[in-house]
């Protein structure tokens, strides 16, 4: 339990400091939430796994905090202590392209310092926001990469044990938007280790839209295997990422979101096939013939969410003026605070958009962010 005695053992851990007024609205990038009955900002590794390690000592439930851009908290008093990663060391070693980021570095300042530095590999992770500490929770991916690609280890605090220790990256399990430590808090990564490539250009381009912007046809990047100077790439990626509202901006409330608020569904192929004679008989073959479905691994297919949303009726906006929750201007796939939305505004919002789509459809729509305190169900 967290008493006055335990509170002033966390207080005197040396890199921790007590934040008293800071709530989750602060602290996450939707900009929704209530206040954690204790926040701890750490500002080394060391820190964080001593802080850690005393609330599971005497199992205080805690919340490890990024960027906040993967959140969605509930309003009022949460029976949560807020430990704030703010270690942020980011080293480059040029002689083999190793690049090894504490976990409260911020994600896009590594991937700048990476692309100024000439080293390729994740440049179309541009412009995710959040913590590098982070990007494996999830394994954050954008534009045909993930960091999955260039992960090699992670340090990791074992929850279980106490014990802090650098492990492959493959025992993470890392999939399309998850490893075994999403929703799991088993551990907490305290650093990440990349390996990238020295020869100044990206990773192959796999992505139409991003090809296409770079002016690459189709018939150049038929095999997927094309790649240009990796500081093009990265502006390419934020150009387009800042016109769907992906990049946050303070001022943008199309940004005040938690990225892409569900993930693209993964079915199979029978379901693909009913969910695509359902957009023939109701928008026509043409349609139809346009609805996203790639290959997603062993008899399963993997569909576009946004795609889905868009043809179930909600339009980018949705539901409108006024509303304190609504889909992004620029992206249907991510749910927005437009200024004073509550958890339940936004909880109420993606409970309309998983049961329209699944009327329509009927696929089910899962959410992606992390949920403390309140449930879509
Ligand atoms: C505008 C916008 C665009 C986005 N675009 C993308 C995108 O293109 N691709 C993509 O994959 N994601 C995207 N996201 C989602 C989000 O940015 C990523 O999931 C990001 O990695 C979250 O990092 P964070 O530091 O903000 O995590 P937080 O939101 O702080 O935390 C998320 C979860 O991870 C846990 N966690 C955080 N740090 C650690 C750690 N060091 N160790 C263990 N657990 C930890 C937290 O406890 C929580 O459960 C986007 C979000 C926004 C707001």
């Amino acid at each position: 339990m967290l008493d006055s005695s335990l509170t002033q053992e966390i207080a005197a851990v040396d890199g921790a400091e007590l934040d008293p007024d800071v709530t989750f609205a602060d602290l996450t990038t939707l900009r929704i939430g209530g206040k954690p009955r204790l926040s701890v900002r750490c500002a080394t590794t060391g820190a964080v796994a001593e802080v850690v390690r005393l609330l599971d000592r005497s199992s205080v439930p805690l919340l490890v905090v990024g960027g906040g851009s993967n959140l969605v908290v509930a309003d009022g008093e949460l029976d949560v202590v807020a430990v704030i990663i703010e270690a942020a060391d980011i080293t480059l070693n040029l002689a083999n392209s190793v690049v090894v980021a504490e976990a409260g570095a911020e994600w896009d300042d590594v991937v700048s310092l990476s692309v100024d530095a000439g080293l390729g590999g994740i440049e179309c992770l541009s412009g995710i926001p959040g913590s590098a500490g982070a990007t494996p929770v999830q394994n954050v991916g954008a534009y045909g990469v993930e960091i999955s690609d260039v992960l090699t280890r992670v340090q990791l605090l074992d929850r279980g044990t106490g014990e802090v220790a650098w492990v492959d990256a493959a025992s993470l399990e890392l999939a399309y938007r998850y490893s075994n430590l999403k929703f799991t808090n088993r551990a907490v990564v305290l650093a990440i280790e990349l390996q990238l490539r020295d020869d100044g250009l990206s990773a192959p381009l796999r992505f139409g839209e991003l090809a296409r912007r770079l002016a690459v046809s189709a018939e150049e990047n038929a095999a997927g295997t094309v790649r240009r100077p990796v500081a093009l790439v990265r502006e390419a990626v934020l150009e387009l990422r800042r016109a769907k509202g992906m990049v946050v901006e303070t001022t943008d409330h199309d940004t005040w979101s938690a990225g892409s608020f569900f993930t693209n569904p993964i079915v199979d192929p029978a379901l693909a096939d009913q969910v695509q004679a359902r957009v023939a008989a109701e928008r026509g073959e043409e349609e139809a013939a346009r609805m996203p479905r790639y290959p997603a691994g062993e008899g399963k297919e993997k569909l576009s969410a946004a795609w889905l949303i868009e043809r179930a009726g909600f339009a980018k906006g949705h539901p409108g003026v006024g509303a304190r929750a609504g889909l992004s201007t620029k992206h249907t796939l991510a749910l927005t605070n437009r200024g004073d939305a509550t958890s339940e505004d936004l909880v109420a919002l993606a409970r309309e958009i998983r049961d329209g789509v699944y009327a329509v459809f009927g696929v089910t729509l899962v959410p992606e962010p992390v949920w403390v305190g309140v449930k879509i169900d």
